[in-house]
């Protein structure tokens, strides 16, 4: 591995690999046990140089490397606008902006007193020389503002100019309107408690009526400071994350994806097929590879992803098999329309989410399956495995009887795949995963469990 690294360095040193930089700091890539990251961007140079490291680190050590790319734009958005739920960089500056504007707000350290003496606001639009972090913070409290709610009391240290504390809007908005700003810039380091003397507003004679009428509009609590974002007193994480992300339009498939109790291996398959990820033959034709444009389980349709979930004949009658309310369907239904029944059925919470489980191991199998038959060279014998299938799903139906107990789903099904591990390995093979009821042996040539399970 350190010979990889090696190649790393040497492409950065000979300009043939561009890494993320930033000053003098090159970040080119990242090696964690047996896993690489690159770092790199997206230029036919850099893929061709990539290309060849990995070549060459291949015929070298004979290990070969599966290289995957993935799209930031897709991947780091939540579950439910159709992402994979990583954060993004943007989404914690946001978060940990927000963070430190209410906490700004809401109590005293000797850096926010600091800053209070130097800048007055965050929303202080006039002042000059800001050091980049607190202009960061200022940008994001502009964004921000219309989501707090401020509470004043007489020991209050909101800035009586700045601080949109009026009805969501500054007295210097008001003035900015009138263009008379400048003449108040004696009261621009006043904060509010300022101007209140027992409980009552206690206004400078300089204020304008009509400056004077707004602010005696606001009133005047005799409690502890108690300011609201978006009506919650004390903001987490996720009210932060819910407001960056507020007009982002959700996908109605994230939760046949990422239900309660799923599976990542099978949800992230699942994900790629909603997002048309995963790469049938009609995708490659589009992008110009030509292979087996026929379906391989039935050698009649075209393979594309509502092919194969779950219009095709062959897939379909698994799906049934599993979901047997799918028997009354007079047409064969595509991916949302089985994951739709699920929910139509109102069957329990559990019992939905083992079905939700059931059919992304099917589709999870069916996808390796399908491309054991087309890359694994198994298509020829068909019908060895079509004889072994209807073993399986013998044996395997009256697992799943099992598993419909609620005995035998609370003792096998909501144990973590951890622990089910273990009770695997004794057993020789797969018996806890309702997808692993229909898995079509033997997948793997180097499969170590085929003897065990030879009919
Ligand atoms: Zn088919």
């Amino acid at each position: 591995m350190d010979g990889l690294s090696t190649s790393f360095d040497l492409a950065v040193a000979n300009k043939s690999f561009d890494g993320i930089s930033a000053d003098n700091c090159e970040v080119t890539h990242l090696m964690f046990a047996d896993d690489l990251l690159v770092f790199g961007y997206a230029t036919t140079a850099n893929a061709n140089t990539l290309n060849s490291i990995l070549k060459d680190f291949a015929s070298v050590t004979g290990l070969k490397k599966k290289l995957f790319t993935v799209s930031w734009k897709n991947t780091c958005t939540p579950k439910q606008n159709d992402g994979l739920g990583i954060p993004s960089i943007d989404y914690l500056y946001h978060n940990y902006a927000c963070s430190i504007i209410w906490r700004f707000l809401n109590s005293n350290s000797l850096l926010f007193y600091w800053w209070r003496a130097k800048y007055y606001s965050l929303w202080n639009f006039t002042s000059a020389n800001k050091a980049p972090y607190w202009d960061l913070l200022c940008k994001k409290a502009s964004c921000i503002r219309n989501c707090i709610s401020f509470s004043i009391t007489p020991s209050s240290n909101l800035s009586v100019i700045w601080d949109p504390w009026c009805g969501g809007n500054s007295i210097a908005d008001y003035l900015k309107a009138s263009n008379s700003i400048t003449n108040y810039s004696s009261y621009f380091s006043w904060k509010v408690s300022n101007i209140i003397l027992r409980d009552n507003w206690n206004l400078p004679q300089f204020f304008e009526s009509h400056i004077s009428f707004i602010i005696k509009a606001v009133p005047i609590s005799s409690l502890a400071e108690n300011h609201f974002w978006v009506g919650k007193q004390n903001p987490v994480f996720v009210d932060l994350y819910k407001q960056f992300y507020c007009n982002w339009s959700k996908v109605p498939w994230y939760k046949y994806v990422w239900h309660k109790h799923h599976a990542l291996r099978y949800s992230v398959y699942v994900w790629l097929a909603f997002k048309d990820g995963l790469k049938t033959s009609e995708f490659l034709a589009k992008r110009g590879i030509n292979t087996a444009a026929k379906c391989c389980f039935c050698h009649d349709d075209t393979e594309t992803i509502s092919h194969l979930f779950f219009e095709c004949s062959f897939t379909f009658a698994i799906a049934k098999y599993f979901l047997p309310w799918l028997n009354v369907l007079l047409m064969r239904p595509n991916l949302h329309q089985l994951y739709n029944s699920i929910f139509e059925q109102r069957s329990l919470a559990h019992s939905r989410n083992y079905h939700l489980l059931t059919s992304s191991a099917i589709i999870y199998f069916l996808w390796r399956a399908r491309n054991d038959r087309i890359f694994g060279g198994y298509a020829l014998k068909n019908l060895v495995y079509a004889c072994r299938d209807e073993y399986v799903m013998k044996i395997l139906g009256n697992l799943q009887i099992l598993l419909d107990c609620q005995v035998a789903w609370m003792s096998i099904f909501e144990r973590t795949m951890m622990i089910a591990d273990s009770y695997q390995l004794p057993l020789g093979w797969s018996t806890w995963q309702p997808g692993a009821l229909i898995l079509f042996w033997p997948i793997r040539e180097n499969d170590p469990y085929r003897q065990q399970r030879a009919i």
